[in-house]
């Protein structure tokens, strides 16, 4: 099969510069958005202006600044599935809060999907694979399409996740960092939670964390 020619948009909200994308398949106009930061207005503005149709939202983890756009999107983009790895499903479906250090309460969803990792994704004509890359919180995934990957809170521009919280694992995050991202392709571009975009081969010369 063809590679599918791919195009990625970016929001930032403003009061923790989480990035929120759009992914669109350039030929059949399919989109999914990943992560929902706390400006869904600004994404919302970007779906009806690219003329894209979101057939889901993809949660690279359930952090509140990730998952605070939820209800808006919902409201507006219609009854499209979420997806998010199994372990923090929950945090979805339930409103239980990821971390214990800021309980407070979520609102539920229903119609929420799975990321299993070693598996595809589908979303209209878009697939994504699915690498597991936790520690940062137990059940962070990278998303992985065409020369993208999207690592949520795992890796960064120059940096990796936090993992001084309770459910935090410092350990397994470089793991899977190493694991599952280094040994990706130097070319391919990093698409982070926060910040700017990368190369796999940037971060493997010059993140001291690495
Ligand atoms: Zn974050």
């Amino acid at each position: 099969m063809a590679e599918r020619r791919i195009h990625v948009e970016v929001t930032a909200d403003r009061q923790f510069g989480t990035n929120s994308y759009l992914v669109e398949d350039e030929d059949s106009r399919d989109a999914v958005v990943i992560d929902a930061n706390l400006e869904p207005e600004l994404m919302v503005d970007l779906v009806r202006s690219r003329g894209v149709t979101v057939r889901a939202i993809l949660l690279t983890h359930t952090d509140i600044d990730h998952i605070a756009g939820l209800v808006r999107l919902r409201q507006e983009l219609g009854d499209v599935p979420i997806a998010v790895h199994g372990s923090e499903r929950e945090v979805i479906t339930e409103g239980q809060p990821l971390r214990r250090e800021f309980a407070r309460p979520l609102p539920t969803f229903d119609n929420v999907g799975l990321l299993m990792p070693g598996e595809v994704y589908r979303a209209g004509t878009l697939e994504f694979d699915v690498l597991h890359t936790p520690g940062h919180s137990p059940g962070g995934v990278t998303l992985s399409i065409g020369n993208a990957l999207f690592t949520g809170d795992a890796l960064f521009a120059g940096s990796i996740g936090r993992s001084d919280f309770a459910n935090s694992d410092g350990q397994a995050l470089l793991e899977g960092i190493r694991e599952r991202l280094m040994t990706q392709p130097d070319d391919r571009l990093v698409f982070s939670g926060h910040g700017p975009v990368s190369t796999i081969g940037q971060e493997r010369r010059y993140n001291p964390f690495l």
